[in-house]
Formats: C-alpha cells, sequence, structure tokens
C-alpha cells in the first residue's frame, strides 16, 4: 500500500461527496404527507364549515323571529284600531256592537286593509272595499252580539286562525278594545272560552232583563279564563313576542 498522500477518491464517491444536502422545504415537496396529517386538514375545514352553518342558520332564525314579531306588533296596533272603531259604532246605535264587518266598513273603518291580518297573505279584504263581503274578507274573525256594557274581557275579534302567526297564537281584541295575546298553548282555554262567552250572552238576551246587565251570568270558570289572555299594552307589544319559543 502506498504511503503518504491522500486517499484517492473514486468517481462514484466524488459524485456523493460534491451533492448538496438536500433542503428540508425539498424534501417535503418529495415525501408524501402521511395520511393522518391530511385528514386532520379535512376535519378542520368541515369543522370551520360546520360553524359557519351554524351562525349563519342561528342568524337566520333571528331574523324570522324578528320578521313575526313585527307581524305581531302589527297585528296588535291594526286590532286595537278595529276595537276603538267598534265602540264608536256602538256610540250611534245605542251601545250596540255591529252586527258584521260589513257595517263597519267605510264609515267606522276607511282602510280595508285593516281587516287583514298583516302576517297572512290574504287579500281577501280587497273584497270588503268592493262592498262583498266573504268568508275570506278578513283574517279575524268577528263575534257578533256584544255591546260595549258588556264585561271588558269579552273576546270581539280575533285572528281567524293560529295559522295566521305560524302557529304560535292569536292577537284578540276585547269588549273595552284593549288587545291579548293567546299563545298557541293556551287555545283550548280560548275555545272554551268563546263557548262560555256565547252561552252567557244568549242567556242574559233570553232573560228578558236585559237592563240588569249580563254580569250574573258569568260564572266562575268564565271568569277565570277572561284572565288567561296576556294583555299587550301600547308600546310593550314587541317585547310579548320574543321568548316564544317554535311551535310543533
Ligand atoms: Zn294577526
Amino acid at each position: 500500500m502506498p504511503g503518504g498522500g491522500p486517499t484517492p477518491v473514486t468517481k462514484g464517491q466524488r459524485s456523493l461527496a460534491l451533492k448538496p444536502e438536500p433542503k428540508a422545504d425539498a424534501l417535503a415537496a418529495v415525501v408524501p404527507r402521511p395520511p393522518k396529517s391530511r385528514a386532520r386538514r379535512t376535519w378542520s375545514w368541515l369543522l370551520a364549515a360546520a360553524a359557519a352553518a351554524v351562525v349563519i342558520g342561528a342568524g337566520a332564525m333571528q331574523l324570522v323571529q324578528q320578521r313575526r314579531t313585527a307581524m305581531c306588533a302589527d297585528c296588535v296596533s291594526q286590532l286595537r284600531s278595529i276595537g276603538c272603531a267598534i265602540n264608536g259604532y256602538s256610540e250611534d246605535y245605542d251601545g250596540e256592537f255591529p252586527p258584521s264587518w260589513r257595517e263597519t266598513y267605510p264609515d267606522y273603518i276607511n282602510n280595508a286593509k285593516l281587516f287583514k291580518c298583516p302576517a297572512t297573505e290574504s287579500d281577501g279584504w280587497r273584497d270588503l272595499a268592493a262592498g262583498t263581503v266573504t268568508a275570506d274578507s278578513s283574517g279575524y274573525a268577528y263575534v257578533p252580539g256584544l255591546n260595549a256594557c258588556m264585561p271588558g274581557d269579552f273576546v270581539v275579534a280575533h285572528d281567524r286562525s293560529l295559522a295566521n302567526h305560524h302557529g304560535y297564537g292569536r292577537c284578540v281584541v276585547c269588549v273595552d278594545a284593549h288587545v291579548e295575546w293567546w299563545p298557541a298553548s293556551r287555545e283550548a282555554d280560548f275555545q272554551r272560552l268563546l263557548v262560555l262567552q256565547k252561552e252567557a250572552v244568549d242567556r242574559w238576551r233570553a232573560s228578558g232583563k236585559l237592563h240588569e246587565g249580563l254580569e250574573r251570568f258569568v260564572g266562575p270558570e268564565l271568569r277565570r279564563l277572561m284572565d288567561l289572555g296576556v294583555p299587550c299594552r301600547k308600546g310593550e307589544a314587541s317585547v310579548r313576542f320574543d321568548f316564544l319559543p317554535e311551535p310543533h
């Protein structure tokens, strides 16, 4: 073996010695990512998308609720106007309320659109404006046969259907023109109230002693039911509907 000088480098060894060290990012480009990392990134995207969907959904629901609340408030306002108009009619007719909607328009309610619950799409009120009263002329049901001397909590008119307000409940106007909200959870009580109220009025009229008033025909059950409606005072209407849960 020759002594002394450096050990000769073969061609293969030289190419290895001159080859630069691969950089880290170059390695990253060459070496495939482990499947676990890719899955984690996919999950991150899915979670972000789900979170965004939840936020968008909650915002949309809030907008819907605000719109429904505004509709309820408008309905309350309209029924209050209708109640005042009916009382105005009674001043001209010896205390009696009108037999039907027909007698109120246009002398006491000059805007036929007031008969349309603002939460509904029906345009039947146009028939009323044209002088034709049909079952669809109003979004409100009228309770005939009452007068201004009856108990202030007797129901004069109300949303014709629970569907008016998407099943949440009904707006109701009473003899003294105050408006109540009857949530859907009290619908059975409301229907019972209408039945007992009619029975009391019928018995009073049949008694022939109209001058005595009908207080004595208002039994304890009817009296209890009359207290169940939620009064909608001016300026408070929007508060009443904010916390309503989704109907089933
Ligand atoms: Zn309504």
